[in-house]
């Protein structure tokens, strides 16, 4: 990542477009799906799937989501609710980043409430299934070669999940621009029209939405991980930075207002670090809940907010030019913030868990 990523990324950062020929050098690592036991993925466990999280954000968060979405969303998705032969079908390919996934929940008009609200409609027509509905946000669906798109059994209203193609008609994406958040990132809108995907594709073992969290409840592991990774990369850009200052005659490092900002950025960093740690711990001996995932993604994210506004201050006016990769760390903080459940919405799944009352409506 130091060596191949960080020399690049402000670049695409500025032009918005995906370093697709770092794509090989990635897949060499053999990292992705990693912490899932499917076929031909690396079964490293869940606190080495996060600990590589944290690496790659650690250089640059828009990697880190991009591998996110691969090889924890979407290969989660068919390594958790896929059959044995669906997962045989897909993941060895994914495993070798030949085959790019996404993976398509949130909606336009529905985000936080999609367990309740999800509006893309799924019909049984024969062996076809036919999809209908709109995405929104959805990373690498502008280059992706398969989607798993979340959506509504008209018969039996739960919601199930699909792998559509590339070159499957009645799909079209529209890649979402302006972002001041990982801009690397290609998100996209979809708008599903009569999509028509042979049962094959229906994720076998998807039967309510309760499927789609315990995806879910995996990945926001890997989000807290890469709020982490964010946090530990501004934190570090901004230690180095303030040793080779000078102002006032000496190093800016030597004072003191300057090391209090920098040992609070330090025992954020510990302090998130060691709380992933033991929920990965958790997560590979299967004790892993809703709750912990999310006490896990508040915490690490918030911390990492403070974080990065601490490190971009230390820099100065310095803090907001990318060449500083600072800046970066700070705009790419807000959309970790609040994807994979904001904040709010993961306070209320500890809430309830430690209160036993749903405050969600
Ligand atoms: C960069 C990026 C990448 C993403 N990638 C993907 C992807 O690959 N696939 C995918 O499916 N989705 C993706 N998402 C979507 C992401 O998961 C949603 O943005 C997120 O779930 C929040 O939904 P929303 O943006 O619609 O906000 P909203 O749900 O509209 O929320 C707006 C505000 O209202 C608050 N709020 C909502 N309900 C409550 C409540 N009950 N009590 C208190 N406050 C509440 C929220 O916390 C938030 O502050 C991505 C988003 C971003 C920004």
């Amino acid at each position: 990542m130091t060596r191949e990523v960080e020399p690049v990324i402000n670049d695409h950062w500025t032009r918005a477009e995906f370093p697709h020929e770092l794509v090989p050098g990635i897949a060499e690592l053999g990292i992705a799906g990693l912490a899932y036991d499917g076929p031909g993925c690396p079964a490293r466990g869940a606190l080495v799937g996060g600990m590589v999280a944290m690496e790659l954000s650690r250089v640059d968060p828009s990697i880190g989501t991009f591998m996110g979405v691969h090889g924890g969303l979407a290969m989660g998705s068919i390594h958790l609710c896929g059959s044995d032969e669906q997962r045989e079908r897909w993941l060895p390919a994914m495993a070798r980043m030949e085959l790019i996934g996404a993976f398509g929940l949130t909606e336009p008009e529905i985000g936080s409430a999609i367990s309740q609200g999800l509006a893309t409609t799924a019909r049984r027509d024969g062996d076809e299934w036919v999809l209908n509905g709109a995405k929104k946000w959805i990373g690498n669906a502008a280059f992706a070669d398969l989607v798993v798109i979340w959506a509504r059994d008209e018969d039996d209203g739960q919601v199930k999940g699909f792998v559509v193609e590339k070159g499957t008609e009645g799909i079209e994406f529209t890649k979402q621009e302006d972002k001041i958040a990982l801009r690397v990132v290609q998100n996209a809108e979809i708008a599903l029209t009569d999509c028509r995907v042979p049962e094959a594709n229906r994720l076998q073992r998807a039967e309510s939405f309760g499927d789609t969290s315990n995806v879910l409840r995996v990945t926001r592991m890997d989000v807290a991980w890469q709020a982490v990774g964010c946090a530990r990369g501004a934190f570090e850009h901004a230690l180095r930075y303030t040793k080779a200052r000078q102002q006032f005659g000496r190093s800016i490092a030597g004072f003191q207002l300057v090391q209090d900002l920098l040992v609070k950025m330090l025992t954020h960093v510990s302090s998130t670090t060691a709380m992933n740690v033991r929920a990965s711990q958790l997560q590979d001996a299967g004790l892993l809940k809703d709750e912990h995932a999310s006490l896990c993604k508040v915490h690490s994210t918030t911390s990492m907010r403070e974080t990065v506004g601490w490190a971009r201050e230390v820099l100065g006016g310095n803090g907001i030019l990318l060449e500083h990769h600072v800046g970066r760390f700070v705009a790419d903080a807000e959309a970790i913030y609040s994807y994979e459940g904001t904040r709010e919405i993961n306070t209320l799944i500890v809430g309830r868990a430690i209160t036993g009352e749903s405050a969600f409506v």
